[in-house]
């Protein structure tokens, strides 16, 4: 069977991550999270103090940006990768809302963006993978054979953050993760670098009204068509 490349792109929260790694699970292919990057660079930019407020110092974040090191490693207990910073499980860290809230003014650096792609493509140069994030099946894999593009109800989208954070012990309103989300989609699909948008080869999938099981076996069949 042919090895192919598969993007799953789409909005914050709509269950991407899910659906990649259910995917790569079943077809035996490696998942990568490139959202965690992007985090992991967010984390990095909070502990060295390369945020002027809101907004990123791009100067002073251009001279770092050689010395961010981000690598996935597979976690027997988990059974998942865990994204290390320069060598530092932050896997944890990364999820939290203090780095959602100022991860997407870093995605929209094109400095940052033009490393990432970088590594992303590395990564995805023998095919064989899943990819989920923004700009996967437009930007990083523009010739990937299969393209999913992910979205679900608004309010859909923010219980099922709601539940992953408060299974972390975060304690946060609707109200929060709504503006959190609605934030970061307006910064991601406006942005002039790589911004959000659906690849005209994507197969749209709305999920909110489905189980996981049934996701999988759509995501299945389209992976069959592709491959076979
Ligand atoms: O997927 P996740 O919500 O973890 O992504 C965090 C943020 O990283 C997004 O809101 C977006 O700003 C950025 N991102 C991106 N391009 C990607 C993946 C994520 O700009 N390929």
């Amino acid at each position: 069977m042919k090895k192919i490349t598969i993007a799953v792109d789409g909005y914050s929260s709509c269950g991407k991550s899910t659906m990649a790694k259910d995917l790569a699970q079943m077809v035996k292919y490696n998942y990568i999270d490139s959202g965690a990057m992007y985090r992991a660079v967010t984390l990095y930019c909070l502990r060295n103090n390369l945020f002027d407020g809101d907004s990123p110092n791009e100067t002073a974040l251009k001279n770092h940006i050689n010395q961010i090191h981000i690598t996935f490693q597979y976690n027997e207990i988990s059974g998942k990768s865990d994204t290390h910073l320069n060598g530092e499980n932050v896997e944890k860290e990364i999820r939290s809302m203090a780095i959602a809230d100022k991860v997407s003014p870093i995605a929209a650096v094109d400095f940052v963006r033009e490393a990432l792609v970088k590594q992303q493509q590395a990564m995805g140069k023998n095919k064989g993978i899943v990819m989920d994030g923004r700009d996967i099946g437009t930007v990083v894999f523009p010739g990937a054979e299969l393209k999913i593009f992910v979205t679900a109800r608004p309010e859909i989208r923010v219980q099922r953050r709601l539940t992953e954070l408060a299974a972390k012990g975060e304690d946060v309103t609707f109200e929060e993760v709504l503006k959190n989300l609605t934030k970061r989609d307006l910064i991601d699909t406006t942005r002039k670098d790589a911004p959000l948008h659906q690849a005209a080869d994507a197969v749209v999938i709305d999920n909110s009204d489905l189980t996981i099981e049934k996701q999988n076996n759509i995501m299945l069949k389209l992976f069959k068509e592709k491959t076979e």
